[in-house]
């Protein structure tokens, strides 16, 4: 709707689609040991941090549920809402708008957003945007960062820390800058926070707002690398994206498990494209749509 807004509250980025590979060869798989052929515990170099976070909120989240079984309504409503939050701030800013482009935010919900995903640890906006936009260019093919024909796990979790992460430079060069950098800058203050945030409410609230919370939100953001692309019947090398409706329930009805109709049409910010195919996401980007938040918002047809 509102599209003619004051030029500073707008993104001042330039919007390349994520460029073709510059030769064949260049996303060619190196010679030797693939990663997935590696055992769980060897990291990509640079991504040491990723797997001992990883590993440390599901220890404490285990630990959590052990501990503390039935940790309140209090404690389980604030870590749904983080839960929620968090989710939007992944489908709606990172996945739909900084990755896609299919939607443009102003800079203060953009901003909001982001910190949200982050909160939830979804990692930075430019390597997360970089690493998906590789991963559409090439979906199920050797440069797919996270195909799941190296397995389950592999597509589920174990790329995190295992893959060579796409480089920000080439995929998401629009975002590499101060803006979107200074969430890579403090990433690590806001997880911290993000981890302790239920402290005031005690043992419980600690491990259940924080890690707990944590380990359910990854796992769900996983499955849409994992069985959202695992279609029994699509031929080696062939986009094996699938709508999975069930799934919606464990993404608390945020759209993304509608993952065949994205991938039919990644430039929609509609990813429910019926009114079965319940779309929060959508319903979130309509309301932005509608309040002057959100512009440019492009519809499946
Ligand atoms: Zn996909
Ligand atoms: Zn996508």
């Amino acid at each position: 709707m509102n599209s003619t807004g004051p030029a500073s509250l707008e993104p001042p980025r330039p919007v390349p689609p994520p460029p073709p590979s510059p030769s064949p060869a260049a996303d060619a798989l190196p010679p030797g040991l693939q990663p997935w052929e590696r055992g769980w515990f060897w990291w990509q170099k640079g991504e040491g941090l990723t797997f001992f976070w990883i590993a440390l909120i599901h220890v404490l989240g285990v630990l959590g549920v052990i501990l503390f079984p039935t940790p309140g309504p209090t404690v389980l409503l604030i870590a749904f809402v983080f839960f929620f939050l968090g989710g939007f701030g992944t489908t709606v800013g990172y996945h739909r708008s900084l990755a896609h482009l299919s939607v443009r935010l102003r800079r203060p919900a953009e901003a909001v957003l982001i910190f949200l995903a982050v909160f939830n640890g979804s990692g930075s906006p430019a390597t997360w945007a970089a690493n998906h936009r590789k991963h559409h260019a090439n979906a199920d093919k050797d440069a797919d960062i996270s195909s799941p024909r190296h397995g389950f796990w592999w597509s589920h979790l174990r790329w995190l820390w295992q893959a060579d992460q796409a480089s920000v430079k080439r995929w998401a060069p629009d975002l590499d800058r101060p803006f979107y950098r200074f969430f890579t800058r403090w990433q690590w203050a806001i997880l911290l926070l993000s981890l302790v945030a239920g402290a005031p409410l005690g043992w419980a609230g600690l491990l259940w707002i924080g890690p707990v919370r944590l380990v359910v939100s990854l796992h769900m953001q996983c499955f849409i690398n994992s069985i959202a692309h695992m279609r029994e019947n699509a031929a080696p090398g062939e986009d094996s994206s699938q709508n999975i409706a069930w799934l919606g329930l464990f993404h608390a009805f945020q759209g993304e498990n509608w993952h065949g109709n994205h991938h039919a049409k990644p430039w929609s910010a509609r990813i429910g494209w019926t009114w079965w195919q319940v779309d929060l996401g959508w319903t979130a980007i309509r309301a932005m749509e509608v309040t002057g938040l959100a512009t440019k918002v492009n519809r499946p047809k």
